[in-house]
């Protein structure tokens, strides 16, 4: 078979691969316990689902334009009034089907061929690929420090003739660190003095703790009007309104960048499923407290996940700041991240996904978006499997488990 250059270059996304593992295991009977997820575990608003019933109850169920329907534009608008402090008009805004072809459509939209596209390690998974995929070139910053957040000095070391965007995702999948303000209002000014689109991709804005307050990066930006400005500003129902899989993102930039994107999508998907923008409607209008809800279960699963952690002497995890991931560094038990992963999805069944995926070795990303079960019997499994001074037994359900593997 040939296959295009492009196709043998990308991999496929190993979080939806270990999704698969363990609905496989899981179907067989496997007592599998999944710490790899990215998805709440919540139901969609009530009022999204009756937004969606009823466009689906009328049996009409067409396209719509390629950019959004004009309600979900509307809604759009009013959340970014309401969080952001601006009035995008509606030729800002392009609906999409999720974040991820927000930032897709994007690319295609401003990256020209061998052009480079910066973000700071560890990031998501997809930021290379998707780079690749529009033809551009991802280049990772790694920071010194060794932590999650590289110095503005470092991107900027980074910055060169091909360089086309920074992508910052704030909260960050997987470290869960909090971007400090001044190394936003830093990135900001990198590009705004060297012409470069930053796109801001958060996904995970609101989902923060301790109090927090969600980055607002039009606060860091002189530009008068979207319309005079580089940045971008993705955003999706998919996190905090526990909506993956009706697939609706969203975009606000300026108007020639909306149009380029339009076109795009125009032609590549047109826009995105009318039962999916019309449940984002219902959401993006309705009562708003499931978030908040969300929010603080994520916070109290977070400080259950960090407490289990402590128990481990060698794992060092630093605290995450929102989204619902954690990024403990294993290196101490396995430098391996790969080898790691599927020693504890072989031996103990549980989930995890390998930092060497995001770029930094050594960590295993946990999602606590889960139950409380979930958390507190996985991190057992794990500490069963690595800690050499676990007893030799373990049962899993009525299965009696020896270690032969240390
Ligand atoms: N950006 C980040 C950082 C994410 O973690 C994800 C989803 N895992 C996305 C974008 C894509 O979101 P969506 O499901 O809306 O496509």
């Amino acid at each position: 078979m040939s296959l295009s250059q492009l196709a043998r270059s990308i991999s496929e996304s190993p979080t939806l691969k270990l999704n698969e593992t363990a609905a496989l295991l899981r179907d067989k009977g496997e007592p599998v316990i999944h710490l790899g997820g990215g998805e709440p575990k919540s139901k969609a608003p009530i009022d999204a689902i009756v937004s969606c019933a009823a466009l689906l109850s009328t049996g009409d169920v067409k396209y719509t334009p390629a950019d959004g329907i004009p309600a979900l534009k509307k809604a759009i608008i009013r959340y970014t009034e309401d969080h952001y402090g601006r009035q995008p008009l509606a030729e800002n805004v392009i609906a999409s089907s999720g974040a991820k072809q927000s930032i897709m459509v994007l690319l295609h939209a401003i990256l020209d061929p061998k052009e480079e596209v910066i973000f700071p390690v560890p990031y998501w998974v997809s930021y290379p690929e998707m780079v690749k995929l529009a033809g551009g070139v991802p280049v990772p910053v790694v920071a010194r420090s060794g932590g999650f957040e590289p110095t503005v000095e470092e991107i900027a070391e980074n910055v060169g003739t091909y360089t086309k965007a920074i992508i910052i995702n704030s909260p960050n999948n997987p470290s869960g660190a909090v971007y400090s303000d001044q190394f936003i209002a830093g990135v900001v000014e990198l590009c705004e003095k060297n012409n470069l689109y930053l796109i801001m991709d958060d996904t995970y804005n609101r989902l923060i703790f301790d109090g927090r307050k969600p980055t607002n990066v039009y606060n860091f930006s002189p530009a008068r009007g979207l319309d005079d400005s580089k940045l971008v500003v993705i955003n999706c129902v998919s996190k905090m309104y526990a909506m993956t899989g009706f697939r609706i993102g969203w975009t606000v930039a300026s108007k020639e960048i909306v149009r380029a994107m339009t076109n795009i999508q125009s032609q590549e998907t047109s826009g995105p499923a009318a039962p999916s923008q019309w449940a984002a409607v219902g959401a993006l209008n309705g009562v708003q407290s499931s978030i908040e809800s969300l929010r603080l279960t994520l916070e109290n699963n977070r400080n259950v996940m960090l407490k289990r952690l402590g128990g481990f002497s060698g794992v060092n995890v630093v605290k995450p700041a929102g989204t619902f991931y954690c990024f403990p560094d294993f290196s101490a038990y396995e430098k391996d991240s790969q080898k790691l992963c599927r020693l504890l999805l072989d031996k103990v069944r549980v989930v995890t996904v390998p930092g060497r995926e995001f770029g930094m070795e050594g960590h295993l990303r946990m999602s606590f978006c889960g139950t409380i079960k979930e958390i507190t019997e996985g991190i057992e499994r794990i500490k069963w499997a690595l800690d050499p001074a676990a007893p030799n037994e373990l049962y899993l359900g009525d299965r009696k488990l020896t270690r032969d593997w240390r």
